[in-house]
């Protein structure tokens, strides 16, 4: 196994490590319900691509209910 022969100091760590920050990404605002979604994906709140319906999306459904 490859063993570091000198020891990184905290410095030479945190240069390093000082272009590991994410980016913050790029919400868009849904056309059809306005809600903010990811550019180039399905709308996650209303299931609308493009202004069609992809996801059709189903009221929120109590498992509680289901089982009794
Ligand atoms: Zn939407």
């Amino acid at each position: 196994m490859a063993v570091p022969q000198n020891r990184v100091t905290r410095s030479r760590r945190n240069m390093r490590r000082a272009h590991d920050s994410l980016v913050a990404a790029n919400p868009a605002e849904c056309p059809n319900c306005g809600e903010l979604k990811r550019p180039h994906h399905v709308c996650a709140s209303c299931g609308h691509y493009d202004d069609r319906e992809i996801v059709a999306m189903t009221e929120e459904v109590d498992l509680d209910d289901d089982a009794a």
